[in-house]
């Protein structure tokens, strides 16, 4: 929602910036002694966003040393467990000073949300707190990356999330550079920027291009996020492809495997189906019901349906997302 840098090209992302991921909340509708409501932190570079903020999560910010300088949160649905930490944060930050604007994104009825934050919020709400429906497909621009959002299957309006970073700029060939007579130094910088340079005098000079030395754009990251869901159907095959983290509902083991269809959540063997059909890099387990002691089961199954590496975190774990190349 603001414009680029001056540092960064339109259209391209600034290479290096951070991508991690705290999985702050990773239980399922009932937190227990180890495990917090559903809550995800991204950050990327020095934006930090919240993906669904269940019950206890300014706690866990605490617990992980992230600070309260949130600058949006999506919310995935309206079910109790993935929003009820939004009311303790933004008291929090309102006793902090906070000024900036928050925004509150998520589907149908987060209009409604909002206007109950700021009802009950009798502490005196210090910032604007604004809420913005989103659908099937709307996005949210950031600087380098886009918010996506899509439509899951939860029984209620309910959408997953799409990080996903502009393509970056291909490698820079560095002897191809020197070969037309470009003296190494500030003008490395200039092409790899995207800009086109002049070498040599006024009468005398002519113009490198990038595309002379910079190889084909290589993908950005994408971080997929489905919230809850009941398992793998065509609207997340068509939008989800090629996640670097899939970060998937595996509510259940496969042996609750009817719980998941009825109730609209998805057994980790089905999580690792989705993430082999969607040429996932790595699959990341979440939404763990209370019933199971510990994850072993479910990684079990998940590996059983994908190959890739597969992850079950608990609280507080924090995966840090490098560049595929
Ligand atoms: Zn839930
Ligand atoms: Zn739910």
């Amino acid at each position: 929602m603001r414009t680029p840098p001056a540092k960064s090209r339109e259209g391209f992302s600034v290479s290096g910036e951070t991508l991690q991921v705290y999985f702050l909340g990773t239980a399922g509708a009932l937190p227990t002694t180890q495990r917090n409501p559903p809550c995800i932190l991204i950050r990327h570079g020095s934006d930090t966003l919240l993906f669904d903020c269940g019950e206890g999560a300014q706690q866990q910010m605490m617990r992980a040393r992230c600070g309260f300088g949130v600058n949006a949160v999506f919310v995935t649905h309206w079910h109790a467990d993935h929003f009820l930490g939004i009311f303790g944060l933004v008291q929090t930050m309102s006793f902090n000073g906070r000024t900036d604007p928050l925004r509150i994104y998520g589907p149908e009825w987060v209009c409604e949300f909002v206007s109950i934050v700021k009802t009950v919020a009798r502490f005196n709400l210090k910032f604007p707190l604004e809420a913005v429906e989103l659908r099937d497909g709307s996005w949210v621009r950031f600087d380098g990356y886009t918010i996506t959002a899509f439509a899951v299957s939860h029984g209620i309006p309910a959408l997953g999330y799409i990080l996903e970073e502009d393509p970056r700029p291909g490698r820079f060939n560095r002897e191809q550079a020197v070969a037309l007579g470009v003296p190494p130094g500030p003008l490395f910088g200039r092409l790899q920027r995207g800009e086109t340079i002049r070498i040599g005098d006024k009468e005398e000079g002519r113009e490198v291009r990038p595309g002379q030395v910079m190889g084909p754009a290589r993908h950005g990251r994408k971080i997929v996020y489905t919230g809850d869901t009941r398992a793998i159907h065509s609207r997340i095959m068509d939008i989800a492809q090629e996640a670097d983290l899939l970060i998937h509902d595996a509510t259940y083991d496969e042996s609750e495997a009817d719980h998941g269809a009825e109730f609209y959540h998805t057994t980790a063997r089905q999580a690792g189906e989705a993430a082999s059909a969607l040429h996932a890099r790595t699959l990341v387990l979440i939404h763990t019901s209370s019933r199971y002691p510990d994850a072993q089961a479910h990684l079990n199954d998940a590996k059983s349906a994908f190959a890739g590496p597969v992850v079950a975190p608990y609280d507080l774990d924090m995966i840090e997302v490098p560049f595929r190349d």
